[in-house]
């Protein structure tokens, strides 16, 4: 064996050996880039018994992946018309998926495992290529090991690519490609244990909201300010630039990026896109690495299979919702170099991520917000959500819905059923995730907030208030003790009104289930509720509802029988424009 495995390389091979001793579910291994993946394919190829097929959905990764391994002075053959060879002969065989599932009603032999690099890119559709090739692998061997290798496991588009974490994580309890994620390497800690260069990060966010946005539109602003921004930013990377090696920029869409590179130093900079022709692509990227050209602004090409070691400053002019995505772009100037001590990242879309930036795994609800831990205060998982921060770094706000740990239930993996928001079943009082249609545990249909919003404006006995805030106050009731009072007032002025009696526990207990845990910003976590001064002086960690519904009582007063929260309907919110 002419190679020798870092510490966490034995560390991915032994978890997935681990895991395909005790079952079949297609396992996923989450290595950053710089990690190292051909070293863990060469080992886990060298280890199998039977037969071993590497696929990729590129031909530059066929034979990429192919060189390594034969440095290794390990044998195998390629299967890619593009790169000329269909030989399968070997007992390992390098394969680009396209090729290989043209003919797979025609494979015969058996493969013992197929492992599938950059795998994030297999859909779950039955008549997509990876599943016609997995499904005709899967007839030749019933015990056939699915292996995949990414470094971004989450699709803004289609979400995680796998359902369960080794660290007892639940992504996801839809169907996904992969069952198991049995081993992750996050990329700080290649960044700690001196395998990639340290970033410097440079929050550039002089002009963020001028970029364009993630689905590459631009804003509406006056396009000369819009113009004279990426002026500043360019002039700003030439600048720092000067003591720099070799710069890449991340730009939001072809026309950004053209825009980009007429500021550049026109016989240094190069853009790269999509449409930019391989072979064009090939000798661009050649004479950035003879340091012939110092700039290449590109537009979403350079995130994979892109290796320029002396790539010392990143700028990104384009924002992006996945953690992972992020530190990729990142991770193009961390590769180790002679000289090189750290990699200048000058981040102008605010896009708010560092290198140890957990994935959320769900849209960012606003752009200010950013990853956090949540523990559960049913089984203490550490759940990552989107949220916001106070200036002492703790977690004032996040938008997590359910506790994302689990527990082994007669030898199955079940979700942890704490709910951080939710909407309660009115029949069965069982709490549901907000978005859901029918109860979970009754089947009993859940009201449409339009509909009911729609029904109740139309009944004269119900009133109906366009929540803007919300106060808590002492008062006092009839029998002389205090009272919490809760007002909920509207832009206008109007207010609904709920008082709860703060005497014994069981009422406390009653105040914090009707109302404190569907208004804290900050669910699921510690809260002192002592006294009816305490609660008040905590009020800043409530949020307000988007609705609240009251009825009238006796013909005398309002009672409120409805808050709505998290409201994305068609009637206009409280805070919304419009
Ligand atoms: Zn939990
Ligand atoms: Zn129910």
């Amino acid at each position: 064996m002419a190679y020798t495995l870092r510490p966490y390389q034995q560390d991915a091979v032994d978890a997935v050996v681990k895991h395909f001793r005790k079952h079949r579910a297609p396992a996923v291994v989450v290595l950053p880039t710089g990690a190292g993946k051909s070293l863990v394919i060469a080992e886990l190829a060298r280890l199998a018994k039977g037969r071993v097929l590497v696929l990729t959905h590129v031909q530059e990764l066929v034979a990429q992946n192919q060189e390594k391994f034969a440095a290794f002075g390990e044998y195998s053959t390629i299967y890619s018309a593009g790169l000329g060879q269909k030989d399968r002969s070997a007992k390992v065989v390098f394969a680009s998926v396209q090729s290989l599932a043209q003919i797979s009603d025609k494979i015969t032999e058996a493969y013992s495992i197929v492992i599938i690099d950059e795998c994030h890119r297999i859909s779950l559709t039955d008549d997509s290529q990876y599943q016609r090739l997995l499904a005709r692998l899967g007839q030749l061997n019933p015990r056939l090991c699915v292996l995949g290798l990414t470094a971004t496991p989450y699709r803004l588009d289609s979400g995680w690519i796998y359902q369960q974490h080794i660290n007892g994580t639940v992504r996801s309890t839809e169907p996904k490609p992969f069952r198991d994620c049995v081993f992750e390497l996050p990329i700080g800690q290649l960044i700690k244990q001196g395998f990639l260069t340290p970033p410097t990060m440079v929050d550039g966010a002089v002009a963020s909201w001028l970029l364009p946005n993630e689905e590459g539109e631009l804003p509406q602003v006056n396009p000369e300010l819009r113009g004279r921004a990426t002026t500043l930013i360019c002039q700003q990377i030439i600048e720092q630039a000067q003591q720099r090696q070799g710069v890449i920029i991340f730009a939001a869409t072809v026309r950004h990026g053209e825009e980009v590179l007429t500021q550049l130093p026109t016989a240094q900079a190069a853009l790269l896109t999509a449409k930019t022709s391989k072979a064009e692509r090939a000798e661009l990227i050649e004479q950035f690495k003879l340091k012939k050209l110092k700039y290449l602004v590109n537009v979403a090409v350079l995130t994979t299979g892109f290796d320029a070691p002396h790539v010392d400053l990143i700028a990104l002019m384009r924002r992006t919702d996945s953690a992972a995505l992020f530190q990729q772009m990142v991770g193009r100037g961390l590769r180790l170099a002679e000289g090189k001590t750290d990699c200048l990242v000058l981040d102008y879309a605010g896009n708010g991520y560092s290198i140890y930036s957990p994935e959320v795994g769900e849209p960012r609800p606003h752009s200010d917000t950013v990853a956090v831990e949540v523990p559960c205060p049913k089984c203490g998982h550490q759940n990552a959500f989107w949220g916001r921060k106070d200036e002492f770094d703790l977690v004032i706000e996040h938008f997590g819905r359910r506790c994302q740990g689990s527990h082994q239930y007669e030898g199955k993996t079940e979700q942890c059923d704490y709910r951080f928001r939710y909407k309660e079943c009115p029949d069965c009082l069982a709490e549901n995730d907000i978005a859901a249609r029918v109860c979970h545990s009754c089947n009993k249909q859940l009201v449409d907030p339009d509909k009911r919003l729609q029904e109740v404006l139309k009944l004269k006995d119900y009133k109906v208030i366009r929540c803007g805030g919300v106060q808590l106050s002492k008062s006092q009731g009839k029998d002389g003790n205090a009272r919490l009072k809760v007002t909920w007032f509207d832009e206008d002025g109007d207010e609904l009104n709920r008082t709860f009696a703060f005497d014994a526990p069981a009422q406390k207990g009653h105040f914090y289930h009707q109302f404190m845990r569907q208004h804290l910003k900050n669910p699921g976590q510690p809260l002192r509720l002592n006294s009816i001064d305490e609660v008040i002086a905590q009020q800043q960690l409530l949020r307000h509802p988007d609705f609240v519904i009251a009825r009238l009582e006796k013909k005398r007063f309002w009672k409120v029988i409805e808050t709505l929260f998290d409201y994305s309907g068609r009637y206009r919110k409280a805070d919304s424009a419009g």
